[in-house]
């Protein structure tokens, strides 16, 4: 689809959430959607992720709930775009390519379950989307972060197709790495997102899912394009 084509003034303001499980192309299509629509791109997961990378560093154990509560409250976590990329700060550290570590996702999910870590979290993200023109994504903002959000779509993909995709991005990284092992880590975070008691992962009543098994990236960018244009008035 021709981006020229939007009707961009109808567009305006508006908030698109978008959320699934890891591997499903929330980030990559995210990113790109915020780029055609002039929107800000928020990763809320980048910002679970640096709660872990800056714990870890700090020695503060993933089950410390009042520590991790505590910390979460005052992080200084920033977001600044750098040809194309989606960087993130921590007290002005450039914590971008540290947060995808295999440690830091073998811990995440342990540590965005505390309800301390998710309030503090859920504020600042709203804080951040209070303006709307935001494309939002991560596990829980078509239910908690942005219920009221202008369309929701939650995307879903097989396992194996999630892990393939995981495989590629850490080929990519330099770690060595099976796609027996994303497998097994992908079931894991699955079921530790989607179990857990403070806002568990799941489908919103009125998200449009889309399942992006056999779809590439431009796919899954023009189908939310186009269900924009059918849905937003
Ligand atoms: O999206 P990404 O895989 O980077 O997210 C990392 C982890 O952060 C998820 O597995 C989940 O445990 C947590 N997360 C969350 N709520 C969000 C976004 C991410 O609990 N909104």
């Amino acid at each position: 689809m021709n981006e020229r084509k939007l009707n961009l003034s109808r567009l305006k303001g508006k908030i698109i959430a978008i959320d699934g499980p890891a591997g499903s192309g929330k980030s990559t299509t995210a990113k790109i959607l915020a780029a055609r629509l002039g929107y800000s791109y928020l990763d809320t997961g980048a910002m679970y992720r640096a709660l872990t990378y800056f714990a870890l560093k700090n020695n503060i154990s993933p089950s410390d709930s009042t520590k991790l509560s505590a910390l979460a409250k005052k992080l200084p976590i920033e977001f600044k775009t750098d040809a194309d990329v989606n960087r993130v700060f921590i007290n002005g550290e450039d914590v971008t390519e540290p947060i995808r570590s295999p440690e830091v996702t073998r811990h995440v999910s342990e540590i965005a379950a505390h309800q301390g870590v998710r309030k503090a979290m859920v504020a600042k993200q709203k804080q951040l989307g209070k303006n709307g023109s935001i494309v939002a994504e991560g596990r829980d903002t078509t239910t908690v972060v942005f219920p009221d959000a202008d369309l929701k779509v939650y995307l879903s993909a097989s396992v194996k197709e999630r892990a393939g995709r995981r495989l590629l991005d850490m080929t990519k990284m330099g770690v060595s790495t099976t796609l027996e092992e994303q497998m097994a880590d992908i079931q894991k975070r699955d079921a530790h997102d989607s179990q857990r008691r403070h806002s568990p992962l799941k489908k919103a009543k009125d998200a449009f899912t889309v399942d992006t098994t056999d779809m590439t990236i431009e796919d899954q960018v023009e189908y939310i394009i186009s269900l924009m244009r059918s849905v937003l008035k």
